[in-house]
This record gives C-alpha cells, structure tokens and sequence, in this order.
C-alpha cells in the first residue's frame, strides 16, 4: 500500500491544493443576492487588486475557467470591422487566436516555432504597419515554458494609446511578476488552477476603463461574457448570474496567505524553485526547451533528449504520490524536442519528431 493519500500534483494545472483550501470550500452556502455575499466580493476586491498590482480598473470574478475571459475579451473588445493581432507561440496563444476568429473577428498572427520568445521588436514592426484595435499576448506561453518579455512590450505598447494591450497571465499570475498598473494591460486575466493553487472553476480579469470604454462601442457582446453586464454587477458587489461561492472562500483564504507571504517573497520563491529544478535538469543531462532568457519561472519544459520512457516514470512517480507533465498539445508524449536532438536516439521515436 502506497503511504499517500493522495497524488501531488507537479503538473502545470490544476496543482496541489493545500488542505486549508479545500476546507475554506466548506463553509455554509450563502445566496449570492444576500448582504454577506456582497460582503465576501467586496473583500474580495482589494485582496485581487493588490494581487495583480493595479490600482486602477476592478477585477471581475467569471464563473468559467480562463477560456471563458479569452472568449470575453475577444468578443467584447474588438469590433468586427477591426483586427486583432495575436502573438502566437505555442498552444495556449494559438488556441486564443482561434477564439478571436471563432468570434468573427479579423485576426493577424506573429507565429514563432514552440519554444521561442516573441521578441520585442517583432511586435514593435508589426504595430508600425498596421492599426490593431487589440494586441493579444501569453505571458507564460504553459506549453512550451516560455516568458515572453511583457514588461518590455509595455514599453511599445504606450505609444499606441488606441491598442488596447491583454494579457493572459494564467500560469504566471502568483508565481512571477505581473504588474496590471506599470505594464497599462487592459485586461489581464487568469484561472485559479495554476499558480493561483486553487481547485479550478472560477477565473478572474483585471479589466481597465479604456477596455470598458471599447465594449461600449462592440455590437454583439454576447450574454454569458457581456463585460458591461459584468461592471453593471460589479459596482453592486454582485455578478450578473450565479458565483462559484466556494471557489471564492478558497480564494479569499488563499490571497490572505499569498499577502501575508508578500508578493515579492512569494516570487522570490518561485525563483529558488526554478533554480533548483534547472540546477536537478543540468546534473540529470536534460536540456531545456525554452529559448535561453525566456524561460518560465514557474515551470520547466525539458527535452526528453535521454529517451526517458515517460509512461514509465509516471507510473513510478505515481507510486510514490506524485505526477508530472509530459508535455502539452503537439510536444506531448514526444522522446524529443524541436530544437535538437540528441544521442543516444531511442529506436523508436515517432515521425512528430520531424520538427
Ligand atoms: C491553462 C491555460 C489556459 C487555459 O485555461 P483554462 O482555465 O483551462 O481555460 C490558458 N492560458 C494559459 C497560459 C494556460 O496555462
């Protein structure tokens, strides 16, 4: 018999969730038109505030997971006689892309290969040829362990005043710097199964006045996303249908702990983590897979260039209560990376490593 009882979870997301939140999910159901609802949002607002360094805008709680803010913010924010350029770098900004398309709306791409960064001055040449009422961006690309440089498109960003910048921090919000305020981000957003260390179910946007302002002017913002329906409720401490109740005491506890830790601590942390797991890569002679200077702080893409058998470990790390992440969307399950390969090649790697 196994001594755990349970499988730690070292994957991108969900991850473990301590036991103090579980149990925050516990407390009795309240109704979400009552006054302790109003108070549990209204509490909740500074703590999300602080946690996403803007002082400016409100953050709005969606009931979706972060899928749901990419379908808000495309739908909401650029008209349909007005293009949005997205940055695409992997899976997660991919999938985002083809939400804006999927919407209607009239997307460009700056495309790099999985593993890469998009650099600054891609996106400043791309800006210099073409208006875009919205630039779309991954700040911790999860499925190749990149961090783009946003505080540096911050910088590029303030000369377009009419581009609206949005950020999905979701596997960087909590676990590296994110900065609402100094970056200008019209709306970051984020769900609570990653580095947030919630179970999933509920999602949260940092949104400004300038992307409210935009909605204003957007036919066909749907219902269930509807950011002006959002603000409405809002400014009521309320949300416009009914809440995940308990994954909001999660997330109260949860900031209550992430603020007395310190943001900066918090991050600090994080950093040491990354050290430590880059430090076991190097001893180990695995490679890493994000472009060098780009890589996640928060998680670590390696090459499977010593032909680990991956199902195998899995099951070995399972046996021993925990679990790890062998890859996502086009790199998963792969004996090798994109970028090299190395010896000794197992016999049997499969044609998708023909990158
Ligand atoms: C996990 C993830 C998503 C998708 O989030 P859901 O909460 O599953 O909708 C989006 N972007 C990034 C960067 C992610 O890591």
């Amino acid at each position: 018999m196994a001594e755990h009882d349970h499988i730690r979870l070292f994957i991108p997301g969900p991850v473990e969730v301590r036991p103090e939140i579980l149990q925050a999910q516990t407390q009795w159901m309240i109704g979400h038109r009552s006054s302790d609802f109003a108070a549990l949002y209204e509490r909740l607002q500074p703590k999300l505030k602080q946690s996403f360094r803007t002082e400016a805008g409100r953050v709005f709680v969606y009931t979706s997971s972060a899928t749901g803010i990419w379908e808000s913010a495309s739908r909401n924010l650029v008209r349909d006689d007005q293009r949005i350029l997205h940055l695409v770098c992997g899976a997660f900004s991919e999938r985002w892309a083809e939400v804006s398309a999927l919407n209607g709306k009239q997307v460009d791409q700056i495309e790099v290969e999985w593993g890469r960064a998009i650099h600054t001055e891609q996106l400043a040449e791309a800006l210099r040829g073409q208006h875009y009422a919205a630039v779309a961006v991954v700040h911790n690309e999860t499925s190749t362990g990149v961090m783009n440089p946003v505080w540096e498109y911050a910088e590029v960003m303030r000369a377009y005043p009419e581009t609206l910048f949005l950020v999905d921090a979701v596997s960087s919000y909590l676990g590296a710097d994110v900065r609402v305020d100094d970056w200008g981000i019209d709306v970051c957003l984020i769900s609570s199964q990653k580095a947030m260390a919630l179970p999933p179910g509920i999602a949260f946007a940092a949104v400004s006045d300038r992307a409210l302002a935009r909605a204003a002017t957007v036919a066909n913002r749907g219902y269930y996303f509807d950011m002006l329906e959002l603000e409405k409720s809002h400014k009521k401490n309320n949300t416009p249908s009914t809440p995940p109740i308990s994954l909001m005491y999660a997330a109260d506890r949860q900031l209550d702990d992430v603020l007395a830790e310190g943001l900066d601590n918090r991050m600090e942390r994080h950093k040491q983590m990354q050290q430590m797991t880059h430090d076991w890569a190097a001893e180990a002679g695995l490679e890493r897979f994000a472009e060098a200077g780009f890589e996640s702080i928060t998680l670590t893409t390696l090459h499977n260039n010593l032909g680990i058998d991956f199902p195998a470990m899995n099951k070995f790390l399972k046996s021993r209560g925990m679990m790890i992440s062998d890859g996502y969307g086009k790199s998963k399950g792969r004996r090798c990376g994109s970028r090299t390969w190395a010896t000794p090649s197992p016999p049997n790697w499969p044609n998708s490593c023909r990158t």
